[in-house]
């Protein structure tokens, strides 16, 4: 990195690691680097101390694929939500705009990914086993598909459906209200839970 004439190397380090994130640009990056160093040295250690704790402390729920600390992720432990409900959604992000607008109070399942035959992805490379175990344990009663409105979010609901749709679950696709290609990590909480409060059966939609 070119470091600026008078910026100390330390700053510097600083500067670069958060212009590395998307969306940062240089000048963003040295205006934050330079208000932590304003704030008191505590600040900064904060959240230093939370960085590091990242990735030794977030992991996967072994039941649904959503991010969790220790064990069965807040969704999974809550009793008081639908577990016979199941809104399956590609990445753990998409459970995090679920559960923003606060108006769905069943359970979930992250695949971690969806069909892409162009870049390789296949039905085993998603996290379907644990969705298998689900289903095939009883006391589920509906799945909503809320995969992506892009081609392979169609295609991978439509796997879905046909996986699943012979063992007694019934199979439901989140609305239209979802633009099309729309991912849905750039959907306002209302036009998601419009989405899901909309949703087609599947034996309908057909
Ligand atoms: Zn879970």
């Amino acid at each position: 990195m070119n470091r600026l004439t008078g910026v100390p190397l330390s700053l510097a380090r600083v500067i670069e690691a958060l212009s590395s994130l998307p969306g940062i640009g240089s000048k963003s990056a040295m205006r934050l680097a330079l208000n932590l160093l304003s704030r008191p040295a505590a600040d900064a250690k904060a959240l230093a101390e939370a960085l590091a704790q990242l990735h030794e402390q977030v992991g996967f729920c072994q039941r649904c694929g959503c991010f969790s600390e220790q064990g069965a992720c807040q969704m999974c432990a809550d009793t008081k939500r639908n577990h016979a409900l199941i809104c399956v959604v590609e990445q753990p992000v998409d459970v995090l705009m679920m559960e923003r607008g606060q108006g769905y109070r069943g359970s979930y399942h992250v695949l971690h990914g969806r069909l892409s035959p162009v870049d390789g992805v296949g039905a085993e490379q998603l996290n379907l086993n644990g969705l298998d175990q689900r289903v095939r344990a009883g006391g589920v009663s509906e799945l909503i598909l809320a995969t992506s409105a892009t081609v392979d979010g169609e295609a991978t609901a439509h796997y879905l459906a046909n996986r699943y749709q012979s063992h007694g679950v019934r199979i439901s696709r989140i609305a239209r209200g979802v633009p099309e290609g729309g991912e849905l990590e750039y959907l306002d909480e209302h036009t998601l839970h419009r989405a899901l409060d909309q949703r087609v059966f599947w034996d309908q939609s057909a």
